[in-house]
């Protein structure tokens, strides 16, 4: 196994620039086509706006029926959570009439991954992703009860007329696949509304428990976790360095997964205090996801 940022060909997002390459099109038509053109255009949206309207109002009578059904009052002004809790049971719903499994759980804060990937611990875009010049991607082999995942996270560069140069998002949807207690599991999580980072846990193969036990060990996991430091506590076993796939030798280096060069480099602790803690760890995010692991065989 090894980490790795791989920068991939995806193009910038430009709204701005898509804009106006649209606007100078137009400009070479005809009046009278242009005419035309600018009159559909004002229906079509003339349509969408009363579509809009319908459902929102659809939208506040089921939210209506959400609230009285649980016997709760209208959220206060800034409260986030009611209506939070409200779109993942319509997410649900809606996933599960698609013919999916999801965790029926409040949705998880990805915060932790941005934090890490994007951010950085200034929070002054030091992240790995906000320093690729690129898009990139990462492939995260998780540990999970008697299994594990790999989950692919992606970022994207977006140009946007409210801020200066090109800026780094994490992609509203992560996919992951793997075993977990002997069963293949594959789906992703799904951002749940959008400039809001909550996600849900979506399986197009797994039953209801394992999303449910997705669901914890990511709301825990999301909680609790501070990357890069915890990396050792949440990636699968490896007998090799996750961060340049060389094999290691010493016993510090063989309980974290990492060499003390890379753990150097990472700005992250390589010491006996460093494996009692992550040991810890382990026990909080992989094990409490469900069955226990003998924690004792990644010491071997
Ligand atoms: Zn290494």
């Amino acid at each position: 196994m090894r980490l790795k940022i791989q920068p991939i060909n995806k193009p910038v997002k430009d709204y701005d620039k898509e804009k106006r390459e649209y606007e100078a099109l137009l400009a070479k038509l005809p009046p009278e086509l242009l005419a035309q053109h600018r009159e559909r255009e004002a229906e079509e949206r003339a349509e969408y706006e009363a579509k809009h309207e319908r459902e929102i109002a659809e939208r506040d009578l089921r939210f209506g029926a959400w609230l009285e059904a649980r016997g709760l009052d209208e959220p206060a002004e800034d409260d986030l959570e009611t209506p939070a809790r409200f779109c993942t049971d319509e997410d649900v719903d809606a996933a599960r009439r698609r013919g999916l499994v999801a965790a029926a759980v409040e949705p998880v804060s990805i915060n932790a991954f941005e934090l890490w990937l994007i951010w950085g611990p200034n929070y002054q875009d030091s992240g790995p992703f906000a320093k690729c010049e690129k898009a990139a991607r990462l492939r995260l082999p998780l540990a999970i009860g008697e299994g594990s995942i790999t989950l692919v996270i992606e970022s994207e560069k977006v140009r946007s007329s409210g801020y200066e140069g090109v800026f780094t998002h994490l992609v509203s949807r992560m996919p992951f696949e793997g075993t977990i207690d002997g069963e293949y599991v594959t789906g992703a999580l799904v951002q749940v509304i959008s400039d809001m980072e909550l996600f849900r846990i979506e399986l197009s193969q797994g039953s209801q428990e394992i999303a449910d036990k997705l669901a914890r060990y990511f709301d825990r996991l999301f909680a609790e976790i501070n990357l890069p430091e915890d990396l050792s506590a949440i990636l699968a076993p490896s007998k090799r360095c996750f961060a340049c796939g060389r094999p290691l030798d010493d016993p510090i280096s063989k309980a974290l997964w990492i060499g003390p060069t890379c753990a150097k480099n990472l700005g992250v602790p390589h010491n006996s205090e460093a494996v009692r803690i992550i040991a810890e760890k382990r026990r909080t995010f992989i094990c409490d996801a469900g069955r226990s692991p003998d924690v004792a065989q990644f010491f071997d």
